[in-house]
């Protein structure tokens, strides 16, 4: 069974990150989709009785059965035990001993498991996941938006507008900043004090938006120093605009956050930008002046 979930990287990449005994940081594919010209594509939900075992009784049947796994996961992992837990696995029968109908049904006679509903290609080769919905993360919605959308998103506010629709993404970019660090409050409660900044870095990498090193943060003078190490937004400025510093939606969010943060209205400065050639975006930030 050419089973990725137990696949090992020998490239030399994770080779040298494995040496120097660093945490290996790579893409990761949220799988939500599926596009696979020539292959036999499938969902599977399978509902099992929460005991430990259950999940490898469910993944004996497919391995036995030469299924590949794409991706499964666990829909619901609530800290507390619940009774019933939900597998989302998406499945390439292709090459397999069974079609999807006798898995699912293979499936069905496992003592553990509950119910089990399949899913078949909604168009020739291409599968999404129509069974759950809506997206949420840390119990909140969201909406996954592709380098694409991000792209449209950012680049016709500024053609459109102009240095108007810059100012504008700043804007939006304060707002947004001001949320989030009110949101990591009602979240993370008691443990947002003291550690806001950290889990803006954490939760940034998180998310995909950078991975963010809050360089300096000085409460006393009130000033900070962030890099962001390939932030999304500036990847629409290096291939469009190269030359200039490009962020303005998260130059807002650091100004926003930062405002939270240090109590006093701050701005946020780029000061070095990987649209414009540097290995990095980095950004100063001061109280904003006086009127
Ligand atoms: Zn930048």
């Amino acid at each position: 069974m050419e089973d990725l979930l137990f696949a090992v990287d020998s490239s030399p990449h994770n080779d040298r990150a494995q040496a120097c005994a660093e945490p290996l940081v790579r893409p990761i594919e949220i799988t939500r989709a599926l596009f696979a010209p020539g292959r036999n594509l499938g969902i599977l939900q399978v509902g099992v009785k929460n005991r430990p075992g259950s999940i490898s009784k469910v993944t004996d049947v497919i391995s036995r059965a030469s299924v590949n796994v794409i991706q499964l996961m666990i829909t619901n992992p609530s800290i507390e035990k619940t009774a019933t837990v939900e597998l989302l696995i998406f499945v390439d029968t292709t090459d397999a001993a069974l079609d999807l109908e006798e898995l699912t049904s293979q499936l069905k006679s496992i003592d553990v498991v509950e119910v089990v509903t399949m899913l078949k290609p909604q168009l020739p080769n291409f599968i999404a996941d129509t069974s759950y919905f809506p997206t949420q993360m840390l119990g909140e919605r969201f909406a996954i938006f592709r380098f694409p959308v991000l792209r449209a998103l950012v680049e016709t506010i500024r053609k459109m507008v102009g240095s108007a629709g810059v100012i504008a993404l700043y804007l939006e970019g304060q707002a947004m900043g001001r949320d989030l660090f009110d949101s990591y409050r009602t979240q993370f409660q008691e443990i947002v004090a003291g550690n806001d900044l950290r889990i803006f870095e954490l939760m940034g990498s998180a998310m995909g938006w950078a991975r963010f090193e809050i360089i300096n943060a000085n409460d006393e003078n009130k000033t900070a120093t962030v890099r962001a190490y390939d932030s999304w937004e500036c990847g629409i400025g290096r291939k469009t605009v190269a030359g200039k510093n490009y962020a303005q939606l998260l130059r807002g969010l650091l100004a926003g956050f930062f405002t939270r943060h240090f109590q006093t209205e701050m701005v946020a400065v780029e000061s070095k930008c990987v649209a414009a050639g540097d290995s990095y975006c980095e950004f100063n930030i001061t109280k904003a002046k006086e009127d």
